[in-house]
């Protein structure tokens, strides 16, 4: 996977508990709102790999990620 690709990333508001796990691995992509939900606010904040550990992380599976150009799905 090249580090080149630009990504999809979205947040699942409906499924997200907001443990703030993606923020911790991947902190220039989630944020968390007033909400006490995560946003994805950069989909090129953070390498793919973080981005993609993130959502292997999160305890619900609320971050998809695929491929911005194709729309390959990458995650889940
Ligand atoms: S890891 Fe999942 S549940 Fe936790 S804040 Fe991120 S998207 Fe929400």
């Amino acid at each position: 996977m090249t580090e080149t690709r630009k990504l999809r990333v979205r947040v699942d508001p409906q499924v997200c508990v907001g443990n703030a796990m993606c923020e911790a691995i991947a902190a220039n992509t989630f944020r968390i709102n007033d909400n006490r939900q995560s946003e994805a606010v950069n989909p090129d904040g953070d390498s793919i790999d973080n981005i993609l550990e993130a959502a292997e992380n999160c305890p619900v599976s609320a971050i998809v990620v695929e491929d911005a150009e194709t729309g390959e799905r990458l995650f889940p």
